[in-house]
């Protein structure tokens, strides 16, 4: 099997696993009770905690371990809103292709009354801080962008948005789900109150996730219960995940560079390579893009048939459309960026790791090619599109 699906979810690496089996057996205890093997729990917390803080550059006290970054994410919007309606702000600022977790969050906010505001993202699937700082009003309580998008892999330019939002005093929030391991993270020099992660995108477990929120953001909170993180998030800590997140997290962070450098130039060669395919596209940024994403548009197919084709074929990719739900959708970030329905259905992602080889590369670079003449051969769209009655967009 080849894994080229890391945006989704990543392989536990093993400094993850040890660290947490010690938490999963002899060291199980509840970090809320007084005795040894709860306080042998409570000090894994505080371990963690500080690792995840120097890798992000902030506080301990900054760092609350959440289920994921759904949960941080909607945290971190919510108690933002919940701020902005206190002082009669409901103005926020976000962009058209954040992950749903954001926009849904927002959605419900919408409902409420608030009045959301998504910046157009542009071809290469970005936005500048001049577009933020244009947008923002004195009734806006939150601009929420991401730091870099997980289908189409383009990186915004946090820091310069940060400052924009730090000089108007608007709480910026970013999702960095997809850039947390991959790129340098230092929320003080970047000007970000609040920040989530996930542990899973990153060689980390599923079901733990950090929310960062600058000291003087009070978390609102999204569960209730016991006084767990500092009364901001009830429910017995998930440590052997926590504990895992933190270790996943510092290993990345300690290779970042290499791993980064090694990562990007087999997507360089896929993206070379897949290039060569008539009528395609790169789907974002071709410069400021996530090491390891590379996304295609190819006219005249479907996704999902290229993708279980793949599958047949030992590789394991994603399709930029979320057929969640059995929905026929196209993905809304492939919309966002300017392609048209009919295009943005025959979208592919690969998303690579360090553990990645050259061999995989060379090997999917045989397959997608002919998967794609097989599936445009047997298209009575492609027909069409050859023979002229349906105009190429790509
Ligand atoms: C995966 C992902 C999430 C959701 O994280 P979970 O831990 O799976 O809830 C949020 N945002 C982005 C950008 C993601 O890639």
């Amino acid at each position: 099997m080849i894994y080229a699906d890391n945006a989704a979810t990543t392989k536990l690496s093993v400094a993850a696993l040890d660290a947490m089996m010690p938490y999963l057996m002899e060291n199980f205890g509840n970090p809320s009770s007084l005795h040894t093997m709860g306080q042998k729990a409570a000090e894994a917390l505080q371990e963690a905690r500080e690792t995840i803080a120097v890798c992000i550059g902030c506080s301990p006290k900054e760092v609350y371990f959440t289920s994921g970054g759904s949960e941080s994410d909607n945290q971190a919007i919510i108690s933002a809103a919940e701020t902005g309606r206190k002082k009669g702000k409901k103005h926020i600022i976000s962009t058209a292709f954040e992950h749903h977790a954001v926009l849904h969050t927002l959605k419900k906010l919408e409902r409420q009354g608030f009045e959301i505001e998504l910046l157009p993202v542009g071809s290469t699937g970005t936005v500048t801080a001049e577009q933020v700082e244009k947008a923002i009003r004195p009734d806006t309580c939150l601009v929420t962008i991401m730091y870099a998008n997980n289908e189409i892999g383009s990186v915004l330019p946090v820091a310069e948005i940060g400052a924009v939002c730090r000089a108007a005093k608007v709480f910026f929030h970013t999702d960095a789900v997809q850039a947390a391991g991959h790129l340098h993270i230092n929320v003080k020099e970047q000007n970000i109150d609040m920040l989530s992660l996930s542990a899973h995108k990153f060689h980390g477990p599923k079901g733990a996730g950090v929310l960062y929120a600058k000291t003087g953001i009070i978390p609102v909170s999204l569960i209730e219960g016991g006084a767990q993180e500092r009364g901001r998030r009830a429910g017995t800590e998930n440590v052997p995940a926590i504990a895992g997140m933190a270790a996943a997290l510092k290993e990345a962070v300690a290779n970042i560079d290499i791993n980064a450098a090694k990562v990007s130039v087999l997507r360089d060669r896929l993206i070379a390579g897949l290039s060569e395919i008539p009528h395609c596209a790169l789907n974002g940024d071709p410069v400021n893009r996530l090491p390891g994403n590379v996304n295609f548009c190819f006219e005249g197919i479907e996704g999902e048939s290229l993708l279980l084709l793949l599958d047949a074929k030992g590789i394991c990719a994603s399709s930029g459309s979320a057929c969640a739900s059995g929905s026929l959708d196209p993905s809304h970030v492939l919309l966002a960026i300017g392609r048209p329905h009919e295009v943005a259905h025959g979208s592919l992602r690969l998303s690579l790791c360090e553990t990645n080889t050259e061999e995989e590369i060379n090997i999917i670079l045989a397959e997608v090619p002919a998967i794609v003449k097989y599936l445009r051969n047997m298209s009575p769209v492609w027909k069409d599109l050859e023979s002229g009655k349906r105009k190429f967009v790509l």
